[in-house]
């Protein structure tokens, strides 16, 4: 008869040692207080509660569904919170090809997200048009919107999926509160008509 696994072990599970906290910032402390940079504890916050807007238009968005279920489960991340509405979300993820058809939709889509916002390019196809190599597929998104993390692969699995959205973290908590109103960001902006 085959065997049953139920999910149950033997032994008690010591939640308190299980459960690791969030790294606090570099900052001076003494009896009673704590001081640190305001960008670093906002970096810390924004970090930590990341609301993903997933667009997905192929094979790559499947890979994504992969990295929300229980078994690689996103939400330990603090991400759990995917939402399609722009005006709530601060990460695009793109994954699946793009037909240029599609190329107005998107950058409409991102121009709707507030400040601030990043964009991860999820696969070849949304990094480079992948092997679609055609007049009507888009050859990168970062054609008509900047990105900050491109992810790798045909598709990526789960794993660098979830590479991909911690690299964004590392740059979410290490991007000064100023920088959206740095001449250079403005130019980057500049530069896709987006004022
Ligand atoms: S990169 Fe590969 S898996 Fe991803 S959408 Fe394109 S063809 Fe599909």
């Amino acid at each position: 008869m085959r065997q049953v696994r139920f999910n149950i072990h033997p032994k008690e599970a010591k939640i308190t040692e299980a459960i690791a906290s969030v790294e606090a910032p570099e900052g001076y402390s003494g009896e009673g207080f704590f001081t640190a940079k305001l960008s670093d504890v906002v970096g810390l916050a924004r970090k930590n509660s990341m609301w993903p807007l997933p667009f997905a238009t192929s094979c790559c968005g499947i890979e994504f569904m992969a990295s929300m279920a229980p078994h690689y489960d996103i939400a330990r991340f603090g991400a759990e919170r995917v939402g399609f509405s722009p005006r709530q979300c601060d990460l695009l993820m793109v994954m699946g090809t793009i037909a240029k058809k599609m190329g107005p939709v998107l950058r409409q889509v991102y121009l709707q997200m507030a400040e601030p916002r990043w964009v991860i390019a999820v696969g070849a196809c949304a990094s480079s048009g992948g092997i679609f190599d055609s007049y009507s597929v888009l050859q990168g998104i970062d054609q008509i919107i900047p990105v900050d993390v491109y992810v790798p692969g045909c598709p990526p699995r789960p794993e660098a999926i979830i590479d991909g959205f911690m690299k964004i973290q590392e740059l979410v908590s290490q991007e000064s509160i100023r920088r959206r109103n740095s001449e250079q960001y403005k130019a980057l902006m500049n530069g896709y008509g987006i004022e």
